[in-house]
C-alpha cells in the first residue's frame, strides 16, 4: 500500500531530520528516472537491452584478449547549465571548476583519498573538462546562467526544457549536460542512462553537492556530500554503471564482475559491512555511501564505461566531440547596453559584440546588493521572471575561456505593472500518478508532458450559463491505482482567483475511480468572457484551488462563458404518438444532439406554440374527440438555437364513447320528465335507457340553471335515488366532481335542484345523464335492477353576462319541489324479536298484498294472500324468519327473530 509506505517514508525523514540530521542520506532518483522514461518511451528499454548485449559483448572481447579497453584517455567536454532561484545557488565559476577537478581525480584514479583496500580499483582514462566552443561556434567558459522563481524542479526533467522554464541542453551528442539545480525531495541527483531520449540525455545535480569543500573556500556545500562525488557516481550512470548493489538483493547483478555482491545500498560509510556472503565494497562511487567514504571504480566498472565510449558504443560520438579551441579571445568589457522590449517579466538586452566571446548579464533591482546573472551566447538576450513595476540595472560582460572582462556601466529599465496572476498550484511528484486527460466541451486534451503543473490556457471552450456541462478527468497511474481526490474550479467573476461563491465547481473525494465523472452548471450571474478553470488530480486528498502538493497535478485550462454557440441542436426524430382517445395522446419523439447541450424542446399544435418541455414526451389533452391534428417539435439549446422541426405528425383522435347504464326494469317506475337549459323533454318508460343526446340544453359557463325531473309510477310509488352528471370537461367520462345533483324522492311530482357551471367547464357539446334507481344510490356507469337512465346534450357557452337560468320562470309553472334526501323504507317488522303477533310496515300496504314467512332451511313456514293485519306468529318455534311481502308489483324482504 503507497499510503503505508508513504507514511514510513515520512517517518524515516522525520527521524532522520529530528535525531540524526547529521546523517543525511545519500537519494540518488537515477532509477526513478528511468522508470519515468521508459514510461514515456517504451523503445527505450528495448534500446537499453541492445546497449547490454553490445557492452556484454565488448567487454568479453577484451577480457578475452586479457589486455585493457584499447584506446587513450578519453576527454568529456561538459556544459553546466544552473538554475537558480536564489543568490546562493547561483554557485561560482570556482565551486564548477573544483567539480570538474573531482571528476578528473576520480576517473584517472589521481584522488587523493584512495587507498590499496581494493585491488581492482582502475584508473578509467576518461576526464571531463569546460567545453570552450557553445553550439554557436562562440567562444564560452561551458557554464550557463538562468535565473527562476522555481524553487524546486522534480525528477520528470523540467530543468530541461525551456517550454518549462528549464534550460534546452546543448547537442547532447556532443556535450555531456549538466543541470545543477535544487531538485528537492532530498534528492541529489539523477542521470539518463546511455539509451534515452537526446532531448533529456544528461545529468542532473543539487547546487549544495556539485563541487568540493577541499578546493576552495566560500562554496555552497552541504555535508556529507560535499566532496564532488554525487557527479561522479551520476555521471557513472551516465556510462552505463548502475548502483553496486544492482537496485535488488544477493544475486541482483550490477553487470560488473568484479564489484562484490552486496543486498541493499549502504550509507554512512559501512566499511566493515559483510552481505551475500562478503564484504560490501562501500568505497565504491556506485553505492549511498558518504563523499567521504568514496574513493574507487574498479576496471570492471572502467571497461563497462568504456564500452559505451568507445568504437560501436551509444556515446562514441560524444568521445570523439572536441569543444576545445584555438581561435583567440580578448575579453574586453561590452559598451552600449540598451534595453527594449520591456513587459512586467522580462527584458530584451542588446550590447556591442566581442569577438569569439560569450557573455554573463548581471541584473538587479535598483539598489538592492545581490546581482541576478545569465548567461548569453548571442546579442540580443532575454532575460525575465522579473518583478513588475520595479527598477533594474543591468550590466554585461564578455567571457573567453581562460579570462573575463569587467561589467559595463550599468544601463536601467523599469518594468511594467503585473496583471494580476492566480494562485499556484500543482504536485512536485506525478512518478505514481498524473491527469492523463481532461474533456468538457471543445477540450479533449491528452497531456503530452506531466509535471505537476501544466498550462493549458491556449486551450479553451466555449461553457453556455445556466446549463449543465460534464467534464471528464481521466487520471493515470504508471504503476499502482492509488486513491485520488479531483477539484475542479473556475473563476466565474474573472478576479484572478478560485475563492468566490460557486467557483469550487466540483469535486471528487479520493477513490480509485476512472474516469471521473462530473457536472456543474455555469451560473448566470458568471461574467462572460474568457476565464481560467483549474483541475487538479491530488493523492489522497480532495484539492483546494492554491498550493503546492506532493503526489499529484494540476492543468490550467480556459473557459469561455457565454461563449458562443451558434450551433443548433439536431432536429427531433420519429415524432409518434400514443395512447390516443378521444381528446388527449401523448407524443413520443427521439432527442436531439447538441455541441453544448440540448435544454427543452417546443411542442406544436397545428403550427402553435403548444408547450415546451425539457423530457422526450409529452401528454396533450383538451382535443376534440374525432378530430385530425398535426404536431412537430422542435429543440433548443441554452444558447436559444433551435433544430430544424422532426417530422410532422398528422394524428385523428377517437370518437368519445360513454360508459353504458340503464335500469333493467322500467316497467313501475321511470323518468318521465327532464327539462334543463330551455330543453325539456316528457317521455313514458324508455325500457331502461333513453337516448335524448340530439336534445340539446343550453348553459353559460359560471351561471347557476335549474333543472326540473320527475319519476313517474305504474300504480305504487318506490323511493327512487336520483344522480345526474355533465362532464364539464368532454373527457368522455363522469366523474364524482362532474355529479351535479344526488338526493332521494319517493315522490312523482316534479323535482328541481341548481346546477352550478363551473367557470372552466370546456366550451361546446358535452354529455349529461340522468339517472334514476330504486332503493340504493347509483353509480355512473351501472346497470342495475329498477329504474331508467338518459341521456342529454348540453351546450355550454362563454358567459354572456346575463346570468340566464339563474331565476327560471318556468319554475313556478312547473310547480317542483327541491329535490331532498328522503330515507327508505321498504319493509320493517315489530316488535322484534317477537312473542305472538308481528306487526308489519310499509312505506304502503295496498290490496292485494301477499306474505310468505319463512325459516333458515328455505321452508316456507306461514303464507297468506291477505296482509292487513298483525301476522300470527305463535306457533312457530324459536328462530330467524324472512319475510317476503309482494306489494303486488316488487317483492321485499326483512329477516326477524321468534322467541
Ligand atoms: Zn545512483
Amino acid at each position: 500500500m503507497k499510503t503505508k509506505q508513504r507514511l514510513l517514508a515520512t517517518l524515516l525523514c522525520l527521524l532522520l531530520a529530528g535525531i540524526v540530521s547529521a546523517q543525511k542520506k545519500r537519494n540518488c532518483h537515477t532509477m526513478n528516472n528511468l522508470d519515468y522514461r521508459q514510461l514515456k518511451n517504451p523503445s527505450i528499454k528495448d534500446k537499453m537491452e541492445e546497449i547490454e548485449k553490445f557492452t556484454q559483448r565488448k567487454i568479453k572481447g577484451i577480457n578475452g584478449n586479457s589486455q585493457k579497453i584499447v584506446g587513450d584517455v578519453i576527454q568529456i567536454p561538459v556544459v553546466v547549465h544552473i538554475i537558480y532561484s536564489s543568490d546562493q545557488q547561483n554557485i561560482s565559476m570556482e565551486q564548477v571548476q573544483s567539480q570538474i577537478d573531482v571528476l578528473n581525480e576520480d576517473f584517472r584514479r589521481t584522488n587523493s583519498d584512495q587507498t590499496e583496500e581494493w585491488l581492482q580499483a582502475a584508473d578509467t582514462e576518461v576526464e571531463f573538462y569546460l567545453a570552450q566552443v557553445d553550439p554557436n561556434g562562440n567562444l564560452t567558459n561551458g557554464v550557463t546562467r538562468k535565473f527562476s522563481t522555481r524553487t524546486s524542479w522534480g525528477t520528470a526533467d523540467a530543468m530541461k526544457m525551456s517550454s518549462q522554464g528549464g534550460v534546452d541542453p546543448w547537442n547532447t551528442a556532443e556535450y555531456l549536460n549538466m543541470w545543477v539545480c535544487n531538485i528537492g525531495g532530498g534528492i541529489l541527483g539523477y542521470a539518463q542512462f546511455p539509451g534515452g531520449d537526446a532531448s533529456t540525455d544528461g545529468v542532473v545535480m543539487g547546487p549544495q553537492y556539485f563541487g568540493s569543500s577541499d578546493k576552495g573556500t566560500g562554496f555552497y556545500l552541504e555535508t556529507p556530500f560535499d566532496k564532488g562525488r554525487t557527479t561522479t557516481h551520476e555521471v557513472g550512470h551516465f556510462f552505463n554503471l548502475r548502483h553496486i548493489w544492482g537496485d535488488g538483493g544477493c544475486g541482483v547483478d550490477d553487470f560488473v564482475e568484479d564489484t562484490p555482491e552486496s543486498d541493499a545500498s549502504n550509507f554512512g560509510c559501512a566499511s566493515t559491512h559483510e552481505s551475500c556472503g562478503s564484504l560490501d565494497m562501500v568505497q565504491n562511487y556506485m553505492d549511498y555511501s558518504d563523499d567521504a567514504c568514496m574513493n574507487l571504480y574498479t576496471l570492471g566498472q572502467k571497461n563497462r564505461m568504456r564500452a559505451v565510449l568507445e568504437e560501436g558504443g551509444i556515446r562514441h560520438e560524444l568521445a570523439l566531440s572536441d569543444k576545445t579551441t584555438d581561435l583567440t579571445c580578448s575579453a574586453s568589457t561590452p559598451t552600449g547596453v540598451s534595453i527594449t522590449d520591456v513587459t512586467f517579466e522580462q527584458a530584451t538586452i542588446s550590447w556591442s559584440e566581442v569577438m569569439n566571446a560569450s557573455y554573463e548579464i548581471r541584473y538587479r533591482p535598483t539598489g538592492t546588493t545581490n546581482w541576478l546573472v545569465n548567461t548569453a551566447s548571442e546579442i540580443p538576450s532575454i532575460i525575465n521572471d522579473l518583478t513588475g513595476t520595479t527598477e533594474y540595472e543591468v550590466q554585461v560582460r564578455s567571457i573567453c575561456p581562460s579570462e573575463s572582462s569587467e561589467f559595463s556601466a550599468s544601463a536601467t529599465f523599469t518594468t511594467l505593472e503585473t496583471p494580476p496572476m492566480y494562485c499556484e498550484s500543482g504536485g512536485t511528484n506525478v512518478s505514481d500518478e498524473y491527469i492523463q486527460t481532461v474533456q468538457l466541451g471543445d477540450i479533449n486534451n491528452v497531456s503530452e508532458t506531466n509535471t505537476g503543473y501544466s498550462d493549458y490556457t491556449e486551450i479553451s471552450t466555449d461553457l453556455a450559463t445556466e446549463i449543465e456541462h460534464t467534464i471528464t478527468i481521466t487520471p493515470e497511474w504508471p504503476g499502482t491505482v492509488f486513491s485520488e481526490g479531483y477539484g475542479v474550479f473556475i473563476d466565474y467573476n474573472q478576479d484572478f482567483d478560485f475563492d468566490d461563491e460557486g467557483e469550487t465547481v466540483f469535486t471528487a473525494t479520493p477513490s480509485s475511480t476512472t474516469p471521473i465523472v462530473g457536472t456543474f452548471t455555469v451560473p448566470e450571474g458568471a461574467l462572460t468572457g474568457p476565464t481560467r478553470m483549474r483541475v487538479v488530480l491530488r493523492f489522497n486528498s480532495t484539492p483546494e484551488a492554491c498550493g503546492t502538493f506532493t503526489y499529484g497535478e494540476a492543468e490550467d485550462y480556459t473557459v469561455v462563458i457565454g461563449g458562443g454557440d451558434t450551433e443548433a441542436p439536431t432536429a427531433p426524430t420519429e415524432l409518434t404518438a400514443s395512447n390516443v382517445k378521444a381528446i388527449s395522446l401523448r407524443l413520443n419523439w427521439n432527442a436531439s444532439t447538441d455541441n453544448v447541450g440540448v435544454t427543452e424542446y417546443d411542442v406544436y399544435q397545428d403550427s402553435e406554440l403548444l408547450t415546451t418541455v425539457t423530457e422526450t414526451s409529452v401528454d396533450v389533452s383538451d382535443l376534440s374527440p374525432r378530430t385530425r391534428y398535426s404536431f412537430y417539435v422542435v429543440a433548443k439549446d441554452a444558447a436559444g438555437n433551435e433544430s430544424e422541426s422532426s417530422n410532422v405528425l398528422n394524428v385523428r383522435t377517437k370518437k368519445l364513447r360513454y360508459c353504458k347504464s340503464k335500469g333493467k326494469n322500467a316497467s313501475y317506475e321511470w323518468i318521465d320528465f327532464v327539462k334543463f337549459g330551455g330543453m325539456k323533454n316528457k317521455t313514458k318508460s324508455d325500457a331502461g335507457y333513453g337516448d335524448f343526446t340530439s336534445k340539446v340544453a343550453n348553459v353559460e359557463r359560471g351561471t347557476t340553471s335549474k333543472i326540473i325531473f320527475s319519476a313517474a309510477f305504474r300504480t305504487l310509488s318506490y323511493l327512487e335515488h336520483w344522480a345526474i352528471w355533465i362532464d364539464f370537461n368532454q373527457d368522455g367520462t363522469f366523474s364524482d366532481e362532474e355529479k351535479v345533483v344526488t338526493g332521494s324522492s319517493s315522490k312523482d311530482k316534479n323535482l328541481k335542484r341548481n346546477v352550478i357551471i363551473p367557470a372552466d367547464a370546456k366550451l361546446g357539446r358535452t354529455r349529461m345523464r340522468v339517472s334514476m334507481k330504486s332503493d340504493s344510490p347509483q353509480k355512473a356507469c351501472e346497470k342495475f335492477g329498477f329504474g331508467e337512465v338518459e341521456d342529454y346534450t348540453v351546450n355550454i357557452s362563454e358567459f354572456s353576462g346575463r346570468g340566464i337560468n339563474t331565476t327560471d320562470v318556468s319554475a313556478s309553472i312547473d310547480n317542483a319541489e327541491t329535490l331532498g334526501y328522503e330515507e327508505g323504507v321498504s319493509v320493517v317488522t315489530y316488535p322484534n324479536p317477537v312473542d305472538n303477533y308481528l306487526g308489519v310496515k310499509m312505506r304502503s300496504i295496498v290490496k292485494g298484498a301477499t306474505y310468505r314467512i319463512i325459516n333458515t332451511l328455505g321452508t316456507v313456514v306461514l303464507d297468506s294472500n291477505v296482509l292487513n293485519k298483525n301476522i300470527d306468529v305463535s306457533k312457530l318455534n324459536a328462530g330467524i324468519y324472512v319475510l317476503e311481502v309482494n306489494d303486488t308489483q316488487k317483492i321485499f324482504k326483512t329477516k326477524f327473530i321468534k322467541n
